[in-house]
Formats: C-alpha cells, sequence, structure tokens
C-alpha cells in the first residue's frame, strides 16, 4: 500500500510544483491561493525540492508581475512556477504569449474559475483557461484530487522536456477545495523521470554574460509570420512526451493515464466526452445506464492543448454514433464552446460520421450529478434532441436546458453521506476539515469533505458535505442523500429546509436550547413531519449551553464535533478512539494558545459526547400541519419584486431553482439598493439593550457600529407618543424639549459585536448593555417605527461625531464581518455625502460585503437618493473610478452647452 495522506487539491499540486521548483513567483486569489501559501510555508520550512534544494518564492504585486517574474527567471535558467485563477490567468495572457513563444518549460498552475462578467464569481469552471487557450501553452486537466497528485508530474516533466510551458488545471473549488485520502507521490520517485540532459540544455540556454544572445526582438511582415511557424516540431513532439510520462506514473501508481481516457462499453453508440471533474460522474452515470443494458461510454480529456486527434479519435469506440461534448465554459455569441469545436473538428478530420452535441454545464460550481448526464443520453436519443443544450438549469427564456432525468439514483456500496448545517464563524468548517482528517488518517476508509458557503463575510450559512466508505469516493458532487444530518444553529429550522434528501432511517441532530418537550412547539410542522416519516434517529444538544460554560463562548465546534463521533461511532471509529484523535488534533491546532485553550477544548469534547440528548418522536407528528406552527415565517406581500423573487429564494438556499427568468430585466447584473434590509438574518446570540436613563446622547454607539444597526432617533412628542409601546423616548438635549431622542436598536440586523457597549461613554454606567437576542426581539417594531420617521433638523453640525449621526446612513446590515473597522468609515461617508455618490469599488472586501448577490447594503434616503455603485475589477479601480469621472462630467458639460445654447 502506497503512503495515503488526506488533502486538497491544491496541497497536492502545490506538493508536485515544489518538487520541481526552483523559484515560485507569486500572488494570490481564489481559489488558488492555498498552493502559494503551501509553497511559501514549506519554503520557510527549509523543505527541500526534488534537486534537494529550497524554493525561492516570491510574491509580487499583482498576478501580472507574478508572470513576468516567471517569464525572468525562466530566462534566467531557474525551473518556475506559479499558481493562480480566473482574472488572475487573464492578467498573466501577455506574459503566457512571451514564455510560450520564447519556449520557456514554465508551469502554471490554475484552480480554474469562473471570470467576473455580469458578476464576480469566485467558484469553478473552465472560462479562465478557456481564454488562455491561445496564448500557446500546453494544457492538462485533472479530474480529482488523486489526478492533480498523479498528473502535476507530467506537466513539469513534458515542459522540460519539449520545452512548451504548461498550464495544468483543475476545478477551481470542486478539486481545489475538496479534501480526499489520496495516494501520495514522493519526490524519490519522481526524481528519476527528470530529463537530466534536457534540464542542461535548459541550463545552457539561460541568459548569461558568458554567452550573451538578446531574446526578445522586434520583427517585420517579412519574417514574423515564418517564424511564428517555426515552433511547430515542439508542440507536435508534447503529445508524445506527455504520452510517456504518463505510462511512467502510470508504472509507479498501477492507474491507467492517457491523453483522453475512455471508459465505458466497447460497442457503445452514446459517448459523452468531458474534461474536469464532471468525468467522474460520467464515470458513475456509464456504469449505471450500462447496468441498464445500455451501449455508452465517455471520454475524458487529460491533454486539451495540443489537441492530438488521432489519440482522441483512438479513444472512441469504433461504434460510435452520437458523440455529446460538455464545456465548462461559455463564449456568447460563439458558434459553439472550445471542447466542442475540437471534437467535431477530429471527427471531420478522421472522417468519423457521428452526429455531435454540444453541452454548457456547471458555471460557477454549479453541480452536475448523474441524472443530468443521463438527460445528456436520453437527448442524444431523443428524435427531437437538442443539438446544442445547458445542464443543471432551468432555461425557460432561450429553452436550451434539459430537464434532469428523473428516478436516477446511483448508489455506492458502503458509502455514507454526512451534511452539516453551520454558522460562519461557529467552527463547523473547520470542525468537520479535522474530522474528515481524523476518519481519513486513523481509519482504513476513504474520506471526502467539500464545503459551501454563502456570501457573507462572517455570520452567513455553511453546509458541510463529509462522505466516507470503503472504496475511492469518486462524486465530485454536492451531498443529497445524507444518512447523518446536523444543524448547529436552531433558527434554521424555520429557514431552510434542513432535511432534504436525508435517507429513512437516518440521524438527525439539532444543536438548540429547547428541551424534548418543547420541540413540538418549537419545530416547525414540515420538519416534524419530515423526522416521523423518515424515521429518523433525532438527537438535540445544548452546546451553545456547553460551550459557553466552558469559557469558549459561540465556539460550539468541539462539542458537536464529538456528538457526531459519538453518533456514528459504529460506523465509522469507536468513540474512545475518536476522542483520543480529538484531543490530538486540540494540542496541535490549540497548542501554541496556551494549556487553559487546550484544556477548555477538550473538555468541550467530554461534554459532547455526554450531552446528546434522544428525542423520542411522538407518532403525532407525522400529522404535523402547517396552521399549527407558532412562528410567524416573514411575509414577502411588500417586498419589492427583487426581493420577493430573487433575494428570498436564495436566502432560503433555493437560488438553485431559480429559473433563467427570474433574472430578466437584471441580464446586466444590476441589483436594485437597499435588498440587506430584507433579510433580517437574526445572526447575533447577544445584542443591545439601551438603558435611556444612562444616555448621554453622544451618538459614538451609532458612529462606530459596522452595521447601522444601532441609531438615534428624533421624533416630536406626537411622533413619539404614536409609537409601539415600548418606544420609550427621552428629551433631547440640544432641542430644549423640543424633540425626543431614543437610540434604537434592530436586534434582527445587529451581529452582536459589541462595539456600540465598548465605546459607550456613559459616566453614571455603560448606557447599552448586550443581552440575549430572545428578549429584545420586541423591540424591532421600535426599531422599525424609529427609523421610518420623517428626518429632522438637529442644530449639531452634521460634521461632527455626534451631528453626522442624525443623518441616514446610505450603508445599513452589510455582510461584513462582525464588528468590521472598514464599514463604519464607508457608512460615515454615506451619511455626509451618499446622496450625490458614485462608487468606483476595487474587488475585495469591501465589493463582497458591499455587493454579494442578493444583498445591497448601499440604501436610499427618504427622497430616493444614495451611492450609485459599481465594481470593475480589482487592479483597475482607480482608472475605473476616472472613467466615472470624466464621463459625468462629460455629460455635465454637454448639459450646461444645451442649457446655454436656449
Ligand atoms: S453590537 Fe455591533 S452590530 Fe450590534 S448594534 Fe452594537 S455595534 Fe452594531
Ligand atoms: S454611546 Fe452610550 S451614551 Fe452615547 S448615545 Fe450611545 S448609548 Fe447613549
Amino acid at each position: 500500500m502506497r503512503k495515503m495522506k488526506t488533502m486538497d487539491g491544491n496541497q497536492a499540486a502545490a506538493h508536485v510544483a515544489y518538487g520541481f521548483s526552483e523559484v515560485a513567483a507569486i500572488y494570490p486569489i481564489t481559489p488558488s491561493s492555498p498552493m502559494p501559501e503551501h509553497v511559501d510555508e514549506w519554503a520557510g520550512q527549509g523543505r527541500k525540492n526534488l534537486f534537494g534544494h529550497t524554493v525561492q518564492v516570491v510574491e509580487m504585486q499583482s498576478e501580472a508581475g507574478a508572470a513576468a517574474a516567471v517569464h525572468g527567471s525562466l530566462q534566467a535558467g531557474a525551473l518556475t512556477t506559479t499558481f493562480t485563477s480566473s482574472q488572475g490567468l487573464l492578467l498573466m495572457l501577455p506574459n503566457l504569449y512571451k514564455v510560450s513563444g520564447e519556449l520557456l518549460p514554465g508551469v502554471f498552475h490554475v484552480a480554474a474559475r469562473a471570470i467576473a462578467a455580469q458578476a464576480l464569481s469566485i467558484f469553478g469552471d473552465h472560462q479562465d483557461v478557456m481564454a488562455a487557450r491561445a496564448a500557446g501553452c500546453a494544457m492538462l486537466a485533472e479530474s480529482s484530487v488523486q489526478e492533480v497528485m498523479d498528473l502535476a508530474p507530467v506537466a513539469h516533466l513534458t515542459a522540460l522536456k519539449t520545452r512548451v510551458p504548461f498550464i495544468n488545471f483543475f476545478d477551481g473549488f470542486r478539486t481545489s477545495h475538496e479534501i480526499q485520502k489520496i495516494e501520495v507521490l514522493e519526490y524519490d520517485e519522481l526524481k528519476p523521470l527528470v530529463d537530466q540532459e534536457a534540464l542542461e540544455a535548459f541550463r545552457q540556454r539561460a541568459l548569461n554574460p558568458d554567452a550573451p544572445v538578446t531574446r526578445g526582438t522586434a520583427e517585420n511582415p517579412d519574417i514574423y509570420f515564418q517564424h511564428r511557424e517555426a515552433s511547430n516540431p515542439f508542440y507536435l513532439e508534447v503529445p508524445n512526451v506527455v504520452e510517456h510520462y504518463m505510462h511512467e506514473i502510470n508504472k509507479i501508481t498501477g492507474r491507467n493515464y492517457q491523453l483522453f481516457n475512455y471508459y465505458g462499453a466497447e460497442d457503445a453508440t452514446d459517448v459523452i466526452v468531458t474534461m474536469g471533474s464532471s468525468a467522474q460522474v460520467a464515470t458513475e452515470t456509464v456504469d449505471y445506464l450500462r447496468a441498464q443494458g445500455r451501449k455508452v461510454g465517455f471520454v475524458q480529456v487529460h491533454l486539451f492543448r495540443p489537441f492530438a486527434t488521432d489519440r482522441f479519435v483512438a479513444a472512441l469506440p469504433k461504434t460510435v454514433e452520437r458523440v455529446a461534448v460538455l464545456d465548462r465554459t461559455k463564449e456568447p455569441g460563439a458558434l459553439a464552446e472550445p471542447l466542442f469545436l475540437d471534437v467535431q473538428a477530429a471527427l471531420v478530420q478522421h472522417n468519423i460520421n457521428a452526429k455531435v452535441f454540444g453541452g454548457r454545464y456547471g458555471l460557477s460550481s454549479k453541480d452536475v450529478i448523474p441524472a443530468d448526464l443521463v438527460a445528456v443520453f436520453d437527448n442524444m436519443l431523443a428524435e427531437a434532441g437538442k443539438r446544442f443544450f445547458t445542464l443543471g438549469i432551468n432555461d425557460d427564456v432561450t429553452n436550451l436546458s434539459l430537464n434532469r432525468a428523473e428516478g436516477v439514483s446511483v448508489k455506492t456500496e458502503g458509502l455514507t453521506g454526512c451534511k452539516f448545517w453551520g454558522f460562519g464563524s461557529d467552527g463547523t468548517v473547520g470542525a468537520n476539515k479535522s474530522a474528515i482528517k481524523i476518519i481519513g488518517d486513523h481509519t482504513d476508509m476513504y474520506a471526502q469533505a467539500y464545503f459551501d458557503y454563502d456570501s457573507k463575510k462572517s455570520g452567513g450559512v455553511t453546509m458541510s458535505h463529509l462522505r466516507f466508505g470503503k472504496n475511492p469516493i469518486n462524486k465530485p458532487y454536492l451531498v443529497t442523500e445524507p444518512e447523518f444530518i446536523a444543524c448547529h444553529r436552531q433558527s434554521y429550522v424555520h429557514e431552510y429546509d434542513l432535511l432534504r434528501g436525508i435517507k429513512k432511517g437516518g440521524t438527525f441532530l439539532l444543536n438548540c436550547t429547547w428541551s424534548p418537550e418543547e420541540l413540538a412547539e418549537k419545530l416547525p410542522a414540515k420538519l416534524r413531519r419530515t423526522i416521523a416519516e423518515k424515521e429518523l434517529n433525532f438527537y438535540i444538544i445544548n452546546a451553545a449551553k456547553i460551550a459557553a460554560e466552558i469559557g469558549l463562548g459561540g465556539r460550539i465546534n468541539m462539542v458537536t464535533q464529538a456528538a457526531f463521533f459519538k453518533l456514528t461511532e459504529d460506523t465509522i471509529i469507536p468513540i474512545d478512539k475518536a476522542v483520543e484523535y480529538l484531543k490530538d488534533s486540540i494540542e496541535k491546532t490549540y497548542g501554541k494558545k496556551g494549556a487553559d485553550v487546550v484544556a477548555m477544548n477538550n473538555k468541550a469534547v467530554d461534554e459532547g459526547v455526554g450531552a446528546l440528548v434522544k428525542v423520542e418522536v411522538p407518532a403525532a407528528w407525522k400529522d404535523a400541519k402547517d396552521s399549527e406552527d407558532t412562528f410567524e415565517k416573514s411575509s414577502c406581500t411588500t417586498c419589492p419584486s427583487y426581493v420577493a423573487n430573487i433575494a428570498k429564494p436564495v436566502n432560503a438556499q433555493a437560488g438553485y431553482d431559480l429559473p433563467v427568468s427570474a433574472f430578466t430585466g437584471y441580464e446586466d447584473g444590476t441589483l436594485p439598493s437597499g435588498t440587506a434590509a430584507f433579510e433580517k438574518r437574526g445572526a447575533a446570540l447577544f445584542v443591545p439593550h439601551w438603558i435611556k436613563e444612562n444616555c448621554i446622547q453622544c451618538n459614538q454607539c451609532s458612529f462606530v457600529c459596522p452595521h447601522a444597526t444601532i441609531r438615534p432617533v428624533l421624533a416630536t412628542a406626537e411622533e413619539a407618543a404614536a409609537g409601539p409601546e415600548n418606544f420609550e423616548t427621552i428629551p433631547e438635549m440640544m432641542t430644549k424639549g423640543e424633540l425626543q431622542f431614543r437610540i434604537a436598536v434592530s436586534p434582527l440586523d445587529c451581529l452582536g459585536c459589541g462595539n456600540c457597549v465598548n465605546i459607550c461613554p456613559a459616566p453614571k454606567g455603560k448606557a447599552i448593555e448586550m443581552r440575549p437576542i430572545d428578549g429584545e426581539l420586541e423591540f424591532a417594531p421600535a426599531w422599525d417605527y424609529g427609523v421610518a420617521l420623517p428626518t429632522k433638523s438637529h442644530p449639531m453640525k452634521q460634521e461632527t461625531v455626534k451631528g453626522s449621526q442624525f443623518k441616514t446612513p446610505l450603508l445599513e446590515f452589510s455582510g461584513a464581518c462582525a464588528g468590521c473597522g472598514e464599514t463604519p468609515y464607508a457608512k460615515l461617508i454615506t451619511q455626509l455625502f451618499g446622496d450625490r455618490m458614485m462608487i468606483a469599488n476595487a474587488t475585495g472586501c469591501s465589493s463582497i460585503w458591499g455587493a454579494s448577490m442578493p444583498a445591497s447594503p448601499y440604501t436610499k434616503n427618504q427622497q430616493g437618493q444614495g451611492p450609485a455603485w459599481a465594481n470593475s475589477l480589482f487592479e483597475d479601480n482607480a482608472e475605473f473610478g476616472y472613467g466615472m469621472f470624466i464621463g459625468t462630467e462629460k455629460i455635465r458639460t454637454q448639459l450646461a452647452d444645451t442649457v446655454a445654447s436656449i
């Protein structure tokens, strides 16, 4: 048995890249960032590469700088690599052409990602690598973490031997961040594969004043074209060399890598062609359909550039009649997507008369599942099959999408799926990463973990998807039929369809403060019905209480992790062993923070094991009626249509089901202002309570609040009297009793950071204190009433701390982290100038908290005015803002000229 380790695709790529590199010029971009981070860390630890040296790591000012440094380092004769994604790769384009044009053997590892178009997305598809396909690099694709480990060496070895640089890519997030237990290739196994002569020749070609040459010349029409053609032989050699090194890797691993791997029936008539992680879905789909007697198969593309048509057609079964090519990219206006065009051309070139279909799928990490691929095979056979189609969405505008095939259930013997609903920053994701490593590294089981998040910087919903079993796990999509579901936040019982897909007889663990007796009243009817109908083993635990008593605050992760291992002890690890491993990992993780922290976490583990309460599910829950629900769901009868039709479903994790037509009218990516106000996340456990007797009306609490969820309210005596019962006020100090004053708090929007309480300077004692949210919810109507009152003038100058806070903030309820130090200033600017602002916002933290669909925290005043906000890219923001300025100025000048001419 080879050495197994639990890691993600980024770590696998970094392991290989480190081994083969002497220099790494880096610049981070999600989801590729962990690759350079690993390389940087290992270099700092003095780890040695294949050649016995430490890698020289340089961080540059941008991806363009990183690519230029790669270019220069290669010219100097050092084996050089870098890592990137998305627009980062596009920024490297000019140098990719240079590096390939000068036949320099660099390797660019890419966690392939969507490109910002109508909106930015950090998730995976092939739009970036497809945009780079003309740059002259060879392109090698991997479909799993194991393949990254096995084939990334092929990219490095072939680049060195052929002098053609490589883009080595795999699916962003799905492969880059999926944790898998894989076999590791050791450096001493790889070192003999390095072509020493090629390495020496590379060194000899390096720029060197002892043998000076000139490179990077200018050429005219007389010779440029011919000279460009002169490198063709190098590219013609690439497939042979890739094949050679794949065979070498095959000898080491026992696996079978080819330029194009075919899998399926020898006499298949219908074949899918795909690249990247979807190949694993194709494997199980083909198995599923062949078990029904269908003659199907699929071709997995590994070497995309150069596209070796002879190897491709050789991989196809002779019996093929129909081919469906799946592209994970979109080229608006193109005849078809790139892989389709290559396949079509290859078939024509080799006189293969098969009907070719083209499908687009998986943009921005949208899952493709076996039911999608069954639909692709069915579509090829249908009389009115769509020649071009999309997968995994409902396109009711151009009607391109295929409906998922119904009744497809691909079962894998002995595989257990688990899903965890967590709350950003509660430690659930970290705990699951640690759990999967414990399972992977301490049992003979294979393990897989993938993490799904919303866009909040913290305090959003997280969904952890874990699988483990006796065989390698080839399911690059979310867990859809879990045996185990845990929900770590009780308010989610009303917000999400928590138990969707859970298997009959499965286990449900709910972290809540409720007693078993209270559950009938607290849980919505639908949840109770599912628990009873599916005969679930239902457990509760009060992890928040345990964590708080131990001193861990809101960090419930160790309690819930211990509970998970207890509930799965029969299928995974005996609980005493699991506790031992958990405590080992606590020592590793928290050891540097001191013995106290370690002891607290150890105690959380011990208590988590013993604190589970099994709920006896009443038979009557099967008949629970929705009308019995005591919880009042927020009504959307008065919401703007965008909120009702897009924001609400997205926030309920139902965005996957929205049809294309939901975006009619918003095709250009426009997001209406002020939609964050409809979220009402209820994310804080403790929120401020105003103690009016102590308040000196300084407004500092409002000034520092990152989320604009605590504000001074001015009201006339009549307005104060007409407010809700608990709309208590005190006479306003500077208007001599003309106005009433109140500090209003929105409990459902507050993130509980406590900044307001910390800053409060009231001399008699704090005039605000944090209290449990349950008791403060009754003040929500007082907030709604107070902030809707007409704005009043106040004698205090608006340029002062106090005066500024009487102006309406036009930035509220952002998705920034609790306690954010940036948003109070951005909010203040909107209070002073927001009604006349245009914002050019660079890509980064402020663009994520400022404009993550479907929530816009930028809003309007009572006159309907507010900041107009737009984002271009990360690196061009000054120019983008300058463009806004000159465009606006030009329109104004023209207007003035027109008026003057009348
Ligand atoms: S606790 Fe933080 S988010 Fe809540 S009102 Fe105070 S400053 Fe604002
Ligand atoms: S900081 Fe304290 S004293 Fe000042 S307005 Fe707020 S609650 Fe009142």
